[in-house]
């Protein structure tokens, strides 16, 4: 059984992984595309299902994959950024943080929702001391079990990792071999390499490479574009991660004094992976609002990447009817880091074959979904 894995996000690179760990001969081919979303991305890890996830066995199974898999990677001596440093909601509106704790409450008492530790409601004052940029006024909820990763770190921790267990590398843009009656393998640079199964884990590309074999997949680009700012001076090694109530903005640091501001959703920027200064303004001036602490800190680093959206919001894991022997994983926008991994993993599952170990009926490939 030979397996080509399209894809080396944090996706790709750990099905070849889990795949060259059970030793399959196992090809990793990547393009380098400019916009990839893994070595963009934030960082923030959310170990557990959001109320309405229609397949929250999936997540739950991830928060449990995730931590073992980053003590795999450490005893290999491979660095991915990883750590369980906690992480708050933050506000001033009591009425909005009460509500917040109580749901985030009540996911803590499901049963197999372990991820999230000990929930607790955080006075007035107590979010400044643990990330000293917010404001005195804001008061928040603690979840303990939020981590962060650096994910450029960590999918080239698991494609060193998988190198180390046998995996081969391939440079260039792959095409796939084959048709409706099956794919045998795919084309980079002229040459064929045959396989036995394919997973295209190819991001927000994976429309443009299924679509020659007539195979639509709802997946779109969802440009973000981000900051990192520098406080020299300020340790931020422990400072735990941040959500704004009440909004999508976020912020979490990473040593040794490195502070990541919350990144642009932007549906509409198609495959364009330029930073804008219209969108690096906007992510400044949230940021500065939000944290007035930040207002002296250093610009040290604007990323931009394209998060593979699904356009019902659920991501993309399985075979199409239309295309045997490819195994298609993505479509995770904002969450990629947080379940990507573990995508992967079942990935390699299905393409050797065997039981993928939860209900992926919701994440099938050819489901109905809202016309673009
Ligand atoms: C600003 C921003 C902030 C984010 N913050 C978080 C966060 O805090 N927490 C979280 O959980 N998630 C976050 N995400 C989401 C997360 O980064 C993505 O969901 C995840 O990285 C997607 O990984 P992927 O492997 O599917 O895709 P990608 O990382 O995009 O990888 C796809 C790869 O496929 C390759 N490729 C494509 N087509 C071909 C081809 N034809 N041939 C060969 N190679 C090809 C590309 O070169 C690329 O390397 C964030 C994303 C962004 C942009």
């Amino acid at each position: 059984m030979r397996v080509i894995v399209v894809g080396a996000g944090i996706v790709g690179a750990s099905a070849a992984y889990h795949l060259a760990k059970r030793g399959v001969p196992t090809t990793l081919v990547d393009a380098r595309l400019r916009g990839a979303a893994t070595p963009a991305g934030a960082g923030i890890v959310f170990p557990w299902p959001f109320p309405g996830d229609p397949a929250p066995d999936f997540a739950l199974q991830a928060a449990e994959h995730l931590p073992a898999l980053m003590r795999d990677l450490a005893d290999d001596g491979l660095p991915t950024g990883y750590a369980r440093t906690g992480g708050m909601s933050v506000g001033t509106d009591t009425d909005a943080l009460d509500a917040e704790y109580g749901m985030l409450a009540d996911l803590a008492r499901r049963p197999g929702y372990t991820g999230l530790g000990e929930v607790a409601r955080l006075e007035r004052g107590e979010p400044a001391r643990r990330f000293p940029v917010l404001p005195e006024d804001t008061a928040g909820v603690w979840v303990p079990g939020m981590a962060r990763l650096d994910g450029a770190r960590t999918a080239a921790a698991l494609v060193d990792a998988a190198e180390q267990r046998g995996a081969r590398r391939a440079a260039g843009d792959a095409a796939l071999i084959g048709g409706a009656s099956g794919v045998t393998g795919v084309r980079v640079g002229g040459t064929d390499l045959p396989a036995d199964a394919v997973i295209v884990a190819a991001g927000a590309w994976t429309a443009p490479l299924l679509a020659p074999l007539g195979v639509r997949v709802p997946v779109y680009p969802m440009r973000g574009q981000i900051v990192h700012a520098a406080l020299p001076g300020r340790a931020t090694r422990d400072w735990p991660a941040v959500r704004f109530a009440g909004g999508t903005h976020y912020m979490l640091a990473f040593p040794p004094d490195r502070v990541v501001l919350s990144g642009t959703r932007e549906p509409d920027a198609g495959f364009d992976a330029r930073a804008t200064v219209g969108g690096v303004a906007r992510v400044l001036a949230d940021a500065v609002g939000l944290a007035p602490g930040l207002e002296g800190a250093t610009v040290a680093e604007t990323r931009v990447g394209l998060r593979p959206a699904a356009r019902d919001g659920r991501q993309i894991l399985g075979t199409p009817a239309g295309l045997p022997g490819v195994v298609v994983a993505t479509g995770l926008g904002a969450n990629g880091l947080t379940l990507g991994p573990y995508q992967g993993a079942v990935a390699a599952r299905l393409a050797l074959g065997e039981d993928p170990g939860c209900d992926l009926a919701p994440f099938h490939p050819d489901r109905p979904v809202p016309a673009e």
